[in-house]
């Protein structure tokens, strides 16, 4: 934006900038920042009952629960009902309205959303019914607020009740992975005192089981310490179809003890482990980026481009994480009819324990109003401890820089016949049973290498 802004300054006289998107997150949005910089024009309708001139709200459309086809629109002024078979007369007769000053003169800007649609197009019943559909999926309903209201999503960052997730913890064997974690990464927060290391398996639509929680003591100044980092790379988890899984990839936090942390890794090899230095805000184009060339210190010699850094926007990893918390899951007994569970869920063990949980939990997303009026979002700590969530923060972006965001299906499905898993759309016809048949006559153990994921 900013280099299209220059290049037009060289056509100063008559330059114009377009700027056009559907917005997204509520103080993140760049197209919201700037249509709240202008005069802010939207699209006023007259009603055919009280002839009162207003513009489109979805808080005044209106149905009866579960019947989108009742939707009417109710006027702001008489409160009457308008059908949708008015809508051709009214934006016929309708104009484009300021509602705010431009904070530039000349800055102008327009919102229109899909209540405007021409009937025949997206009609009343039909955003009715697609709000019906998005109900209780926070992500459905930000894409319905995103792409039919044009409007931003107010990101919930309150941190789930740990409670609630103690409540949902599911038995499965300590230390294993369930069948469905295709794939592990780990994620490393370095302290003064000592290392921890959170082992989280993933799956398809990055459903995700935290499989073990390691505490190292002695902190960063320890090679005892570092000898027992080591050993975890080379560390196996049993897989509920008999395989042996590695840590595809292992992210560590070099933000506390740059040197050692580049000097260990460098030491390993950077093909499993990925130094990590989280970001501060939203606005970034990835949520990882890198890897970039950084010197590093081994042995008091100063070595140029000797280690490698992934910088993670881990504000974006939070919401991620806090979303997939909150997601509502199938009932035992849906489960028990086949059903699955909604994308990124996080499946946490029994042996989670509170201060684990309550360290997860430990930050909340505020708004925060910045000096010039526009709002901004921040993480802030409601704990002093939070690794756990840094943890899981790390491990969310190994698993983004092992490429598992981009992944085809063909890769998904690779995995699932390495691993013996009977993918779910074979399980009736049969044709997944043949892996699984030969894992179980032959349970021979097999290790999963790391350079599999590249
Ligand atoms: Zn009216």
């Amino acid at each position: 934006m900013t280099l299209a802004e220059a290049r037009s300054l060289t056509f100063a006289h008559r330059r114009k900038v377009f700027l056009v998107s559907t917005p997204t997150i509520r103080g993140l949005s760049r197209i919201e920042r700037e249509f709240e910089a202008s005069d802010q024009r939207r699209y006023h309708v007259p009603c055919p009952h009280c002839g009162h001139v207003q513009w489109l709200k979805f808080e005044r459309l209106r149905w009866d629960k579960g019947q989108p086809d009742t939707a009417e629109y109710h006027c702001e002024g008489c409160d009457a009902a308008i059908a949708e078979h008015h809508k051709t007369a009214m934006l016929a007769a309708g104009e484009w309205r300021a509602t705010a000053e431009s904070e530039d003169p000349g800055t102008v800007g327009y919102h229109l959303s899909a209540l405007y649609s021409p009937v025949g197009w997206l009609g009343w019943t039909r955003i009715a019914r697609a709000h019906e559909a998005a109900r209780g999926s926070d992500e459905a309903l930000r894409a319905f607020r995103n792409t039919v209201l044009g409007e931003t999503w107010m990101e919930t960052g309150e941190a789930p009740d740990w409670q609630r997730l103690a409540d949902r913890r599911e038995a499965w064997a300590p230390g294993t992975v369930p069948e469905k974690g295709l794939f592990l990464t780990a994620g490393a927060d370095v302290q003064k005192d000592r290392i921890e290391v959170d082992v989280w398996a993933w799956g398809r639509g990055l459903e995700s089981w935290l499989v073990d929680h390691i505490v190292i003591e002695g902190g960063p100044g320890d090679p005892d310490c570092w000898q027992t980092l080591t050993d975890l790379l080379v560390r196996t988890w049993a897989h509920e179809r008999g395989q042996h899984l590695t840590i595809a990839r292992f992210a560590i936090d070099s933000g506390f003890e740059t040197s050692a942390v580049y000097a260990w890794a460098r030491q390993v090899g950077f093909a499993q482990v990925a130094p990590v230095k989280g970001l501060e805000g939203f606005n970034r184009a990835s949520p990882v980026t890198g890897p970039t060339y950084v010197d590093a210190t081994i042995g008091g010699k100063r070595l140029r481009r000797g280690a490698r850094l992934w910088s993670v926007a881990t504000s974006t990893f939070k919401a991620e994480t806090y979303r997939f918390l909150r997601q509502d899951r199938p009932t035992p007994e849906e489960i028990t009819a086949g059903a699955s569970f909604p994308p990124g869920t996080v499946h946490l063990p029994s042996w989670a324990d509170a201060e684990w949980l309550k360290q997860l939990t430990a930050e909340q997303l505020v708004t925060v109003k910045s000096r010039r009026g526009f709002t901004k979002l921040e993480w802030q700590k409601l704990r002093e401890r939070n690794e756990a969530l840094d943890c899981r923060v790390y491990a969310r972006a190994a698993a983004w820089i092992a490429g598992a965001d981009r992944w085809s299906e063909a890769r998904w499905a690779d995995l699932e016949d390495q691993l013996g898993v009977a993918k779910a759309n074979e399980t009736d016809t049969g044709q997944g049973a043949a892996p699984r048949a030969q894992g179980r006559t032959a349970p021979r153990r097999r290790t999963m290498r790391s350079s599999y994921m590249g």
